[in-house]
């Protein structure tokens, strides 16, 4: 048995005996599969390119997904943003409502992370820098 992958749509399927064309290459051997070799002869490499986009382009709501998931998990990064904001409002004069207040009350409470929630913050913000740049 032979196993054989479809360079258009990544297929693995297996053949009982060597094929001529097998000669030339070394395991897994590459082949069209029916399906793909009919839709259109595609240059392996501009497949493989074609592929990596669709990847690319079905991680972006993922992306979305957990970066929207990171802020939901960790206000305190822009409730800072937001503190800080509220609190140049203040020096012009005005009093905090006490909607502000609150938010600012709930921006500090909690804010003390232990060094492994400092990690996780660490590595999921890399993480999302480097999904940017690779975009
Ligand atoms: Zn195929």
């Amino acid at each position: 048995m032979y196993e054989v992958i479809c360079p258009q749509c990544g297929d693995t399927r297996t053949v009982k005996a060597k094929k001529p064309w097998m000669k030339d290459q070394e395991e897994p051997f590459e082949k069209m599969c029916k399906p793909c070799s009919m839709t259109g002869k595609t240059h392996s490499q501009e497949t493989r390119n074609k592929l990596s986009q669709i990847a690319k382009a079905q991680q972006t709501p993922e992306l979305l997904q957990f970066k929207s998931q990171f802020m939901k998990d960790h206000p305190e990064l822009w409730q800072n943003n937001l503190q800080q904001e509220l609190g140049s409002q203040s020096r012009i004069g005005t009093h905090h409502t006490d909607e502000a207040k609150a938010k600012i009350s709930a921006s500090n409470t909690g804010k003390t992370r232990t060094a492994e929630t400092r990690a996780k913050i660490s590595q999921a913000m890399k993480k999302i820098r480097s999904q940017n740049e690779s975009n």
